[in-house]
């Protein structure tokens, strides 16, 4: 099955990776892709599946607060990981990501690599080697990311995960390439 013309390789990135439009206010630094990244995985002939954003999903695009960009970026950053660990929101997104493990297992099941998961280090919910906690930025993962690798685990996947930034984006294509190295030995 599915011996047609397809790679048979996914990687799963982080919802703004390609669309800018769903950020939080004040934060977006590209207008609609994080081109350098989405290029680098087509020329592999990677298909790419995109996430929800969490936070568009629990909070709305002004993640609750229509003046929540005139803070500076930390302090925002905390004030919205507070709001993704309310109750309701933790539930959302445990639907949400059962979405996904459906879709890996699917995957995984017909022979298919999933090259990775691409976050996006410092956001509160989409952090892989960085979050933002107490108005810092720390190491650690984002609230979406340690709830969907848990969630993998638990279902005894393996999928490795990378953070990029679109503020360092040689640093974010190196980590990439790094990522895609580990998959040709895998
Ligand atoms: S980092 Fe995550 S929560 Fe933030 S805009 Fe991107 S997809 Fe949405």
């Amino acid at each position: 099955m599915f011996e047609d013309n397809r790679s048979k390789r996914i990687m799963i990135v982080a919802h703004c990776i390609l669309n800018q439009n769903s950020i939080s206010d004040a934060s977006a630094n590209l207008r609609s892709q994080f081109t350098e990244i989405v290029e680098r995985i087509m020329k592999e002939n990677i298909g790419i599946v995109q996430l929800p954003c969490p936070e568009l999903q629990c909070l709305g695009l002004d993640r609750e607060d229509r003046l929540g960009g005139m803070r500076p970026v930390l302090e925002e950053n905390t004030r919205i990981r507070e709001s993704m660990l309310r109750e309701g929101n933790l539930k959302l997104l445990e639907r949400e990501i059962e979405k996904i493990v459906f879709q890996t297992t699917e995957y995984r099941k017909h022979g298919f690599e999933i090259t990775g998961i691409i976050g996006i280090n410092r956001s509160p919910s989409c952090g892989v080697e960085t979050t933002t906690v107490k108005n810092e930025e720390v190491e650690g993962t984002g609230v979406f990311m340690e709830m969907l690798s848990e969630a993998l685990t638990k279902d005894g996947q393996t999928i490795r995960m990378i953070g990029v930034k679109t503020g360092e984006i040689q640093e974010s294509l190196n980590r990439l390439e790094a990522l895609l190295k580990k998959a040709y030995k895998a």
